[in-house]
C-alpha cells in the first residue's frame, strides 16, 4: 500500500475539505516531467514520468471541474501582492525541456485551452536535437514555435547540476549563462527559474544566499520540489509545487489540488533535516 497516498485520500483531503477557509487563496503549482509511458523504477511517490493518457485524463478533470489556468508571471505578481489568484485557478509546469512535452503534452494542454510554463536545462537545447538523462530533448526551433504559442519559458540552468554541492562561481554561472542564451534564443525577457533536483530545505544559508543571487540576476522566482500549494505572502523565491506522474489517479489528483497533499511539507522537511545531518559538507 502506497501510504502518502492513502493519508492524503482518506484523511487529510477530507479534512482539508471539512474547513474551507484554510483552502482560500491557496494556489496548486503542478509539477510534471516527461508525458511518457515509459515505465521507471522506484517507488511511485519518486517517478516523474506521466503517460499521455492519464495527462489527458487530469487535464479533462481540471477541465470539468471548472479550473482555468494562469500564467506563472501572473501568478507571481500577485503573491507578490499578497492578493489571491482566485479559486480554481491553477498553474501548470514542466521540468527538464523533454520533446515529448512538444509532441504529447501541448496537443492536450491546447485542446483543453491551458497554458504551462516549460524550465530549459539550457545545456541541452540545441539547433540540433540533443538528449537529457537519455531522454529527447526541444530544439530551440520547437521552443520558439511553442512560445509563439503561449507556453512560458523559465530556466532550469545550463547543465542541470546539484548546485548545492557547487562552488558559488559556479552556481552564478549557471544562473546567468541559462538566462543569457535562453533571451538571445527567445529574444524576450526570462525572469522565471525552478531548480533542478531536491531543494536543499535544510541548508537555510544556502537558501539565503541562492535566493539573494537570483534577485541579483533578474529572476522573480524559484519553483522548488517543496510539496505544497502557494499561497499569497509567500516567499515567491521558494515557491511550493504538488508533484505528479502517472500514479495519480483522479482521487489523488483531486487531493493534490484541494490541499490533500500539503501535510507532506512537514515529514518532508524531516526527512531532508535527518539527510542533512548525515551528509554535512564544507562548502
Ligand atoms: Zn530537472
Amino acid at each position: 500500500m502506497r501510504l502518502d497516498r492513502a493519508l492524503s485520500v482518506y484523511v487529510f483531503h477530507p479534512a482539508q475539505r471539512a474547513v474551507p477557509a484554510r483552502s482560500h487563496g491557496a494556489l496548486p503549482i503542478l509539477m510534471y516531467h516527461g508525458i511518457s509511458d515509459e515505465s521507471e523504477r522506484g517507488s511511485a511517490y519518486y517517478k516523474v514520468n506521466t503517460g499521455p493518457a492519464v495527462f489527458e485524463r487530469q487535464m479533462r478533470f481540471l477541465k470539468e471541474r471548472g479550473y482555468s489556468t494562469i500564467a506563472l508571471s501572473e501568478a507571481v505578481r500577485l503573491l507578490n501582492r499578497r492578493e489571491s489568484p482566485g479559486p480554481r485557478r491553477v498553474v501548470i509546469s514542466f521540468d527538464d525541456g523533454y520533446r515529448n512535452f512538444y509532441t504529447h503534452a501541448f496537443p492536450i494542454l491546447q485542446k483543453f485551452g491551458f497554458t504551462a510554463t516549460m524550465f530549459l536545462p539550457t545545456g541541452y537545447i540545441g539547433e540540433n536535437r540533443a538528449s537529457f538523462k537519455g531522454i529527447e530533448c526541444m530544439t530551440w526551433d520547437e521552443v520558439r514555435e511553442l512560445r509563439k504559442a503561449g507556453i512560458e519559458f523559465g530556466s532550469h540552468t545550463v547543465t542541470h547540476p546539484k548546485l548545492v554541492e557547487m562552488n558559488w562561481v559556479d552556481v552564478e554561472r549557471e544562473l546567468r549563462e541559462s538566462r543569457r542564451e535562453m533571451e538571445t534564443q527567445l529574444g524576450a525577457r526570462v525572469t522565471t527559474f525552478a531548480y533542478p533536483f531536491a531543494f536543499p530545505q535544510a541548508d537555510p544559508l544556502f537558501v539565503r544566499k541562492f535566493g539573494d543571487a537570483l534577485v541579483e540576476l533578474g529572476y522573480r522566482c524559484c519553483l522548488t520540489t517543496e510539496v505544497g500549494r502557494a499561497r499569497p505572502g509567500d516567499d515567491v523565491y521558494r515557491l511550493k509545487r504538488l508533484p505528479v506522474n502517472s500514479h495519480d489517479d483522479v482521487n489523488l489528483f483531486r487531493a493534490k489540488l484541494e490541499g490533500g497533499y500539503d501535510w507532506l511539507a512537514l515529514p518532508q522537511a524531516m526527512v531532508k533535516r535527518v539527510k542533512s545531518f548525515s551528509t554535512q559538507r564544507p562548502r
